[in-house]
């Protein structure tokens, strides 16, 4: 539940209600919006019964949270959250890209892609090293070796490195690279290590899975947070319909319905959520334009020879000219993109 304080509720009547729920092993998320205090009660409401917490002082009404998921819902918390990435910050008014290639393949390879995004504006470097392949003979990355590349990608670009975190045992060696883990559309309700990854305080791009509803998506952002990890960031990267012509059909609705439902941002993948490189400009602006905080596109300087993912991603110049017109939208509807 959330109580909703008054919007001349003194700093003394908003602690009052929050020493209250303290004494009772409650905890209280206070959310400040323009207007009011909202305070968020985690724990178990029963509690609560013979309290009753309307009456008093500074209080305007009591909300029960109906969703399954509390913590990452917007009646919990009302005010947008803004994850901050070693100062890049996400779910701001600036638009946020992400780009490179599927797979680290090389040195060479990977800080081509890298000097070629952040000159186009791109604040991360994406690449795998640990990559969910649908057959196990395919390429499966370069594992720590491909982190050690990131990483110097890292210092010798600036740019911040998102790449995913397969299994619980990988998540120590990912975090000593990486700035942002992502957990893939596979592993969306792998729940030991959205769990295991709730524990940590490394920000989480949390991929939507393949055949996940918005409810169950929020869910497993659910568990990341239910641990005390705040810093989650929600990718849609397309789910599996009847249709074949695209891989996935990228579902740019569910930017703008995540928006009424939750207060965690969201970025768009119009890489995987299309499987074709001639799709992705058109899916890249139609999400800024519906409210996405951001994207994560694949970028390779050498598609046609990539080892994995090469029919979806940009050339540099491709995506260079994209990052042009992404500035146009995110101006054209009160954003920025610097
Ligand atoms: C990826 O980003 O390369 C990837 C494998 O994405 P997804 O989990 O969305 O398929
Ligand atoms: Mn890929």
């Amino acid at each position: 539940m959330v109580i909703v304080m008054k919007p001349n509720a003194t700093e003394k009547q908003i602690s009052d209600v929050s020493n209250l729920l303290s004494s009772l092993d409650l905890g209280a998320h206070i959310s400040k919006g323009e207007e009011r205090v909202v305070i968020g009660v985690i724990g178990d409401k029963k509690k609560l019964h013979d309290k009753p917490i309307e009456l008093m002082d500074g209080v305007e009404k009591v909300v029960p949270i109906v969703e399954s998921y509390k913590l990452a819902s917007r009646t919990f918390n009302p005010v947008s959250t803004v994850i901050d990435v070693d100062g890049v910050l996400i779910g701001d008014k600036n638009i946020v890209i992400m780009a490179g290639p599927c797979a680290v393949e090389s040195r060479e390879q990977l800080f081509e892609s890298a000097e070629a995004v952040k000159k186009s504006g791109a604040k991360f470097l994406r690449g795998g090293a640990y990559k969910p392949r649908t057959s196990p003979y395919s390429f499966q990355g370069l594992e720590e070796e491909g982190l050690k590349m990131l990483y110097e990608a890292k210092r010798y670009t600036g740019l911040k490195i998102v790449t995913e975190v397969m299994d619980i045992h990988s998540i120590d060696v990912v975090s000593k690279y990486a700035d942002v883990l992502q957990i893939g559309a596979r592993n969306m309700q792998n729940f030991s290590l959205l769990r295991e990854i709730g524990r940590s305080d490394m920000p989480v791009l949390l991929k939507r899975g393949i055949a996940a509803t918005i409810e169950e998506w929020l869910n497993a952002a659910e568990y990341i947070l239910s641990e005390g990890n705040e810093n989650v960031v929600l990718c849609e990267r397309g789910i599996r319909t009847f249709e074949t012509y695209t891989r996935n059909t990228l579902d740019l609705s569910a930017v703008p319905v995540i928006k009424k439902l939750s207060h965690l941002p969201i970025i768009v993948d119009p890489s995987h959520g299309t499987g074709k490189s001639f799709l992705v400009n058109s899916m890249a602006k139609a999400a800024i334009a519906a409210g996405a905080d951001g994207l994560i596109i694949e970028v390779h300087p050498d598609p046609q020879n990539a080892l994995s993912d090469g029919a979806q991603s940009l050339t540099p110049m491709e995506f260079d000219m994209l990052t042009k017109e992404i500035l146009s939208i995110a101006n054209a509807i009160g954003r920025d993109f610097e």
